[in-house]
């Protein structure tokens, strides 16, 4: 006799809910600016959304050359693991490129990371408990408020002005609420594009000095100036050196597809920043950093940036020459003297993000003010980016622009 085989469909047996998520994971948001980014990929989309630096100035021909020297020259080493801290010939040229640009830095002052964003998150992990107060500018880079959102911090704007955030409300705030750290985008502002000038830097380097904080200085657009002087980083203020964490990146200079940047601390901290980079992902992509130190070595960088720097301000002003007839009457916008974006107020009874799908239906985005806020949100402002459309792509962008707007 056989055996009675059992029914093969048998009542599934009753599931329990998986547990859930962490809270954080719960209450941080999605950005928005990546939301739009997937709108944009679109061809005929005319984008001035999302911050991508523009493809056709790639240097493909000398980054291919690098990848090739490093892979084939020392592909054994190219290709194998690496040290948390960074492969030293990267740093060596970081510090170097640091130390020529007014602030004395060593190999060891920093440590390489998988972008700079990956230096916001290491440095949320090192420094913040829940409960931590952290001051931001207003309106500030998106990715930084996700990152520090996830460590259960307070964020809280610090007022400010075109010029960016003011001292003595900084003081103010340092006083009153004790935060740990200050995260500014000094030069060239994401998202606004603009800079604070030297005097101001003094100022803030000052109240961290007085009232102890650490400063975030965050400079991945510093190099794509057209126009004016350049400014020296609050790093490098009197007062501020033992308590600024300067980030770099080659995301805007070079191509953010490398995923390299790096951030120059304190001795303590950058150890803590490694600490947390050890259990993130061990170190960044061993052939992607020597391959850009190799670049470094072959190539000149600065005079590549010179010619993206030229371009972009001829698409800045290929933006602002339009902008008066896109934008309603009663709209005001600035003038940034590099980077990628330019930051634009619409009159009061315009809600940007309401008005996104009218214009994304004419073929052209940008991205809503609202969600940069880390105070109340200002409904009628909307970052630009100028730098990924050729010029005549920004006149057809801009017409497109007016039409969407239009009641
Ligand atoms: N900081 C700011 C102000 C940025 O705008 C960006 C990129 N948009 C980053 C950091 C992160 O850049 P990456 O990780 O590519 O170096």
């Amino acid at each position: 006799m056989t055996a009675v085989e059992p029914p093969l469909s048998r009542p599934a047996p009753a599931s329990a809910p998986v547990p859930p998520l962490a809270s954080r994971a719960r209450s941080v948001g999605g950005s928005p600016v990546r939301d739009i980014l997937a709108v944009t990929a679109r061809p005929e989309v005319i984008n001035f959304a999302g911050g991508l630096p523009a493809p056709e100035l790639f240097d493909a021909a000398g980054i291919a050359a690098a990848y090739q020297a490093v892979l084939t020259g020392t592909p054994a080493q190219a290709l194998q693991y690496s040290t948390t801290e960074g492969e030293p010939r990267l740093r060596a040229a970081l510090a170097a490129r640091t130390t020529a640009r007014g602030l004395a830095t060593d190999a060891d002052d920093i440590l390489v990371t998988t972008g700079s964003q990956q230096a916001l998150s290491l440095l949320a992990t090192a420094l913040l408990e829940p409960g931590d107060t952290v001051l931001v500018e207003n309106p500030c880079y998106l990715a930084a408020l996700q990152a520090f959102a996830f460590t259960g911090a307070r964020v809280l704007p610090v007022p400010g002005d075109a010029d960016g955030v003011d001292p003595a409300a900084l003081e103010e705030l340092v006083v009153g609420e004790r935060p740990k750290l200050l995260y500014t985008v000094p030069t060239f502002q994401n998202p606004t594009g603009r800079t604070m000038p030297a005097a101001r830097r003094a100022a803030v380097a000052a109240v961290a000095a007085r009232h102890g904080l650490w400063i975030v200085e965050d400079d991945p657009y510093g190099e794509l100036r057209f126009e004016g002087e350049r400014v020296p980083w609050i790093a490098a203020h009197p007062g501020a050196e033992d308590r600024t964490v300067l980030l770099g990146s080659f995301s805007k200079v070079m191509a953010p597809g490398l995923r390299l940047g790096w951030l120059r601390a304190p001795q303590e901290l950058r150890r803590a920043c490694a600490v947390a980079k050890q259990a993130a992902d061990l170190h960044t992509p061993t052939v992607n950093q020597l391959a850009a130190a190799r670049y470094l070595a072959d190539q000149d960088l600065d005079a590549h940036v010179s010619r993206v720097a030229r371009v972009y301000g001829e698409r800045r002003d290929a933006m602002l020459a339009g902008l008066a007839d896109a934008l309603p009457d009663g709209s005001t916008w600035n003038r940034p003297e590099g980077g990628m974006f330019l930051w634009a107020r619409l009159p009061d009874s315009y809600d940007t993000a309401a008005l996104l799908p009218e214009v994304v239906r004419e073929d052209v985005a940008y991205v809503p003010g609202a969600p940069f806020h880390a105070g109340a949100p200002d409904s009628a402002t909307l970052r630009l980016c100028f730098v990924t459309e050729t010029p005549d792509r920004i006149r057809e962008g801009l017409r497109r622009l007016g039409r969407g707007l239009r009641p």
